[in-house]
């Protein structure tokens, strides 16, 4: 655990909310929280201008952000977000996951899209003042926590199109129930075809609303044909794998490798990383490189490939049965999930909840 109590130049006002829920009204919602349906009492909100940079950073009560219909992002749509999650420990202390990457990629996805770089000591610190406010709303049944999501957008009233001269950032949180309620179940995933999620030179690589705008349409073609997901191939031959609408895809090959796809318009999963880092600990040996979905399919049709799955901050790691397409499928809808993908899994969230030693020092303590 690294300890990043990094000077902060921010000092937080803090306004208590008057109306925050009841200890009966708390309960009930920690009972069966869902995913991203209820929201703590409070939230971050920090300013950004042209002239005067970040300031007036406050925590203050959860609720509606006063917009002028004229505000560039509901035009333009000039938005970045980021997620993440708060995990409680058995020893009651709560703690998050490689922050620290989580706000590089921010500054990476804002400069794509011409917002400010929040500096990654103001990011931290507005994690731990939210918690400061709102720790009773991280849950301590097994597999919950408390997903954070900090976003920025433009707020500047101006039809014109250039990045905007005023900003805001702002945290939410919202507890998490488990994913997977009985055993984590494999998943059909439809393959793309008439859809792409992003091309060379475009934003694929930055996590903005806008990617996830474009990718509904497919997610909806994938619920028509029973899958629970949607994997996008390359925009221009819909040949190479890129990844799902919202996390990425790992291959298990029978000789131990490690595959992954590689393109620079996919997103850079922080997950994925970390399983790959935890593959390498292993020993076993870890490709990122260009993987087409012919390979894909002779792979799974010679037994090469033995293993698939999916990882994100949201799910963790989702094992996939089975790819659909229009003309073919690959795999079995009633493939179980593979032996490595399942303890992959284990040891990332052994990790993240305290169970095992954090030998990598990817844990950051929120609540001291
Ligand atoms: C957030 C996201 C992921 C997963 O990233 P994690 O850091 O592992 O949560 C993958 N793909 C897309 C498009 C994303 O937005």
């Amino acid at each position: 655990m690294k300890n990043l109590l990094a000077p902060t130049t921010l000092q937080f006002m803090v306004k208590p909310n008057q109306e925050s829920r009841s200890a009966a009204e708390h309960a009930d919602i920690l009972a069966n929280p869902g995913f991203g349906k209820h929201f703590t009492d409070h939230m971050v909100d920090i300013c950004w201008s042209e002239l005067g940079g970040w300031h007036r950073p406050r925590v203050q009560p959860y609720g509606p952000i006063a917009l002028d219909p004229a505000a560039a992002v509901l035009h333009y749509a000039q938005e970045v977000f980021e997620g993440l999650k708060a995990y409680r420990h058995q020893d009651g202390g709560i703690y998050t996951f490689r922050p620290e990457m989580n706000a590089e990629r921010m500054k990476r996805s804002a400069a794509r899209l011409a917002l400010p770089e929040l500096p990654t000591e103001y990011f931290i610190e507005s994690l731990r003042q939210l918690i400061a406010v709102d720790a009773r709303w991280v849950p301590d049944a097994p597999d919950t926590s408390l997903y954070l999501r900090p976003f920025m957008f433009a707020k500047e009233a101006f039809l014109g199109v250039r990045p905007a001269a005023k900003v805001n950032y702002y945290v939410i949180a919202s507890p998490a129930g488990a994913y997977f309620s009985g055993g984590v179940a494999p998943v059909s995933i439809w393959v793309s075809t008439d859809y792409a999620r992003a091309g060379r030179g475009g934003m694929g690589a930055a996590k903005t609303g806008g990617n996830y705008a474009s990718s509904l349409v497919a997610q909806q073609e994938a619920y028509d044909h029973g899958c629970a997901q949607v994997l996008f191939l390359d925009s221009e031959k819909s040949k190479y794998l890129e990844e799902l609408g919202g996390m990425n895809v790992v291959f298990v090959y029978k000789d131990g490798r490690i595959v992954t796809p590689e393109s620079s318009s996919i997103l850079e999963g922080i997950t994925l990383d970390s399983i790959l880092q935890l593959a390498k600990d292993r020993g076993l040996n870890v490709e990122q490189r260009k993987v087409t979905i012919d390979e894909v399919r002779e792979g799974v049709a010679s037994g090469e490939i033995t293993e698939m799955f999916a990882c994100g901050t949201a799910a963790v790691v989702v094992p996939i049965a089975q790819f659909k397409a229009a003309n073919y499928t690959i795999g079995e809808a009633d493939a179980p999930a593979g032996e490595l993908t399942l303890s992959l899994r284990q040891e990332l969230t052994d990790i993240q909840y305290g169970r095992v030693a954090d030998r990598h020092g990817w844990l950051t303590r929120l609540d001291a």
